[in-house]
């Protein structure tokens, strides 16, 4: 399995880094897209990857940095790079309907446009699996937004057993101890350097929580400026070597 990391940023695109997804792809899977952020066709295509080759778009959680860019990709299926084949879309509880509303202030009518690809958008609860693109889809209760929205952090398997997990956007929590356990790369938020930094990771509580966590290696990612500026530091500060490292835009990853 290997990842690219299409894009490594917080929301406010810091230091010019396009919103944080990544392709996921391997023999007999994939690729898949881990979220689609406003900023995620224009960064997909920077890494010379094109929409039309993705098998499923898989998503953390509803908000316009992980999922903004929807309409952009909807559309660049139906007028762009023609896509023909299934769109198969999984993502938390409420996605159906936030696509649906997306496209439509994006874009109005053609929201109901007859779309030469199937849009086959299914939803996942915390706890709950499915397959998608060749892998075992993991879905666990995030810490970042109020019920009804269900944000999830995920871990995926591929047919060889190789695994990676998402923290998506979250506090601390089981969930994302959970997706990381025994996972043969964590990609993890560190959005601040220290709290308050809303309902995210910061660098403080990975520096205590990186020696309890159970995957092979970690990928700290959806990176703030005040993160990303201290980087060579940190990395000397925490003295893990090859199993910690921080994620930058086109960096390719075998897992
Ligand atoms: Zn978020």
């Amino acid at each position: 399995v290997r990842v690219t990391v299409v894009g490594s940023a917080d929301a406010f695109n810091s230091l010019g880094r396009a919103h944080s997804c990544y392709l996921v792809e391997g023999e007999g899977c994939g690729p898949a897209m881990i979220d689609f952020g406003a900023t995620a066709l224009s960064a997909l295509r920077r890494a010379r990857r094109e929409p039309t080759e993705i098998e499923a778009f898989i998503i953390t959680h509803l908000h316009g940095d992980h999922i903004g860019g929807f309409p952009f990709l909807l559309i660049d299926g139906m007028f762009n790079e023609v896509r023909t084949r299934r769109m198969h879309v999984v993502g938390p509880l409420g996605t159906k309907s936030q696509l649906d509303a997306q496209l439509r202030v994006a874009y109005g009518v053609v929201a109901d446009f007859r779309r030469p690809y199937e849009l086959d958008i299914e939803e996942l609860a915390p706890g709950e699996s499915t397959n998608a693109a060749g892998f075992e889809v993991r879905a666990f209760a995030a810490a970042h937004m109020d019920p009804p929205d269900a944000p999830l952090c995920l871990r995926l398997v591929g047919p060889d057993g190789r695994s990676v997990a998402f923290s998506g956007d979250t506090e601390m929590c089981e969930g994302l101890f959970s997706a990381a356990d025994g996972a043969d790369l964590l990609i993890a938020e560190c959005t601040g350097m220290r709290p308050p930094a809303g309902r995210h990771c910061t660098w403080d509580q990975w520096h205590e929580q990186l020696p309890r966590i159970r995957a092979k290696r970690v990928l700290l990612s959806h990176l703030g400026k005040d993160v990303r500026e201290r980087v060579p530091v940190l990395l000397e500060e925490m003295r893990m070597g090859p199993r910690l490292a921080f994620a930058d835009d086109g960096q390719i990853i075998p897992v």
